[in-house]
C-alpha cells in the first residue's frame, strides 16, 4: 500500500513538472509609438513587433506575452496561455499552426487583387488554440456566446467581437445600396455559425466559432474543391466595394487564396490591421 502511494506521489510531481516550464520570462507587448525593444532578442523575428501590436489591438483579451523554453505565448485574460511561436508548430496539421505562421503570408486589402499562385492563401492556415481561447473550445461554448444581429434585410448569427464588425461593415454597404441597389442580390447570406469541419480538410472552419460568413451563392460565388477553374474570373470582379467595406470593419476574404472560396469572409482583424499598417509603411 504504502508503495503505491509512493508512485502515486511520484506520478503527480512528474505531472507537474511536464505541466509547468522550466523558467518563463514576462515581455511586455510592442505599445503604439514606442520602440520595442525585443526585436533583436534570440526567438524573435522581424514581423514579431507588428504581428504583437496588432494581436493586442484586435483582441483585448490578449494581456501580455511570455517566453519559455518551449518558445513565446500570448498570455489572456484569466491566464490563458494561447502558443505564438514554438516548436510545436504544423505537429497537428497543415492548416493548424501557432499565430505566427497564421500571420505570416501578407494578406493584401482592396484595391489591390494579387494574383494566388499556390501556396498563396494568407489567413487561410489559423491558430486553432487562439481562435479556441477567444470564442470558445467546443459548439455548445461557441453558441452559448453567439450574438444574433438584423442587417441587410437578414439575421446573422456571429460571436460578439464578429457581430459588432459586421455592423460596421453594414452601415457602410447600407449607404452604398441606395446607389448600386443591384448590388444587394450578393449580400444574401448562405450560413454563418456552423460547427464544421472544412470541405476535404480536417480542420475545423472558421464558421465553427462564428466569425465567418458566406455571400454570394445565387451569383456565382463559388469554392475551389467545386470548381474545374485554377483561378475563378470573380477573384478579380467581386465587388470591391463590398470587399472593401468587409475588409476595412475586420474580415478577410477567402477570393484571395489560391485554394479561392469566394463566398467566405472571416473576422481576422489582426490581418487587416497587419495589412493596412505595411501597405502605409507604418510599423512600430
Ligand atoms: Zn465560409
Amino acid at each position: 500500500m504504502r508503495v503505491k502511494t509512493f508512485w502515486r506521489v511520484l506520478g503527480f510531481f512528474c505531472l507537474l513538472c511536464h505541466a509547468q516550464p522550466l523558467w518563463a520570462v514576462s515581455i511586455p507587448l510592442p505599445v503604439e509609438g514606442q520602440l520595442w525593444p525585443y526585436a533583436d532578442q534570440p526567438g524573435f523575428q522581424s514581423d514579431d513587433a507588428l504581428n504583437l501590436l496588432c494581436l493586442a489591438q484586435s483582441y483585448p483579451d490578449i494581456q501580455g506575452l511570455e517566453q519559455t523554453d518551449e518558445g513565446l505565448w500570448l498570455v489572456l485574460t484569466g491566464g490563458r496561455r494561447v502558443l505564438y511561436a514554438g516548436e510545436r508548430a504544423g505537429e497537428h496539421d497543415y492548416l493548424d499552426v501557432d499565430v505566427r505562421t497564421s500571420m505570416e503570408q501578407p494578406y493584401r486589402c482592396e484595391p489591390e487583387r494579387p494574383g494566388t499562385p499556390p501556396g498563396y492563401a494568407p489567413g487561410r492556415r489559423r491558430c486553432y488554440g487562439l481562435l479556441m481561447a477567444l470564442y470558445g473550445g467546443n459548439a455548445r461554448e461557441v453558441a452559448q456566446r453567439l450574438m444574433s444581429i438584423h442587417a441587410l434585410g437578414q439575421t446573422w448569427a456571429f460571436a460578439p467581437q464578429a457581430a459588432r464588425a459586421f455592423l460596421r461593415a453594414a452601415a457602410v454597404i447600407e449607404q452604398k445600396l441606395l446607389l448600386q441597389p443591384e448590388l444587394a442580390r450578393w449580400l444574401k447570406s448562405s450560413g454563418t455559425f456552423l460547427w464544421r469541419r472544412i470541405a476535404g480538410e480536417k480542420v475545423l472552419s472558421a464558421h465553427s466559432f462564428g466569425i465567418a460568413f458566406d455571400i454570394g451563392l445565387a451569383c456565382g460565388a463559388t469554392y475551389w474543391r467545386w470548381s474545374s477553374l485554377q483561378s475563378h474570373p470573380l477573384q478579380q470582379t467581386f465587388s470591391p466595394l463590398l470587399v472593401r467595406a468587409f475588409e476595412d470593419a475586420g474580415f478577410i476574404w477567402g477570393g484571395k487564396w489560391h485554394e479561392f472560396d469566394l463566398m467566405h469572409f472571416e473576422y481576422r482583424p489582426e490581418l487587416i490591421c497587419k495589412a493596412k499598417r505595411r501597405a502605409r509603411g507604418q510599423t512600430p
